[in-house]
């Protein structure tokens, strides 16, 4: 079965969202194959957001997933990283349709609640930066 890299950034914390993300994931089906509330290393967090370094939103990026806990975990199902992706809704929480995590959530695109795998090779990538014994 697909399964894709989720994580609740710090402001999704913080806000006390961590029930509603994960209830929105399992009411549409998803199974949570592994979960963990952990604090990022500088360098799982450099190793997440790698393909953009150099950007010039890298650094703010990197700090803001570093400012405080987060929630990691392997969501799995039938096309779970699109399913995951749709309902995040866009990168930028303005533009995100209304139903959609950052579309109900968010107004700001560094505070946008949520990370998920943009395709399978990228899931594949990420999930064992965090959960290394996990069978993919
Ligand atoms: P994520 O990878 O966090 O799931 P995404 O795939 O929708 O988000 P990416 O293009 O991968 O978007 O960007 C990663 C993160 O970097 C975004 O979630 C956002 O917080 C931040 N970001 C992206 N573009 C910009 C920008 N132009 N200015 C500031 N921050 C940005
Ligand atoms: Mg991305």
């Amino acid at each position: 079965m697909e399964k894709t890299f989720v994580m609740i950034k710090p402001d999704g914390v913080r806000k006390g969202l961590v029930g509603e993300v994960i209830h929105r994931f399992e009411a549409r089906g998803l199974d949570i194959e592994a979960l963990k509330l952990i604090r990022l290393s500088r360098k799982e967090a450099e190793e997440l957001y790698s393909i953009h370094r150099g950007k010039d939103f890298f650094e703010e990026l990197v700090n803001f997933v570093l400012s405080g806990p987060v929630v990691v975990m392997v969501l799995s199902g039938e096309g779970a990283v699109n399913v995951v992706r749709k309902m995040m809704g866009t990168t930028n929480p303005k533009d995100a349709e209304p139903g959609t995590i950052r579309g109900d959530f968010a107004l700001e695109i560094t505070e946008n609640i949520v990370h998920g795998a943009d395709s399978e090779e990228s899931a594949e990538r990420e999930i064992p930066i965090f959960f290394g014994g996990l069978d993919t």
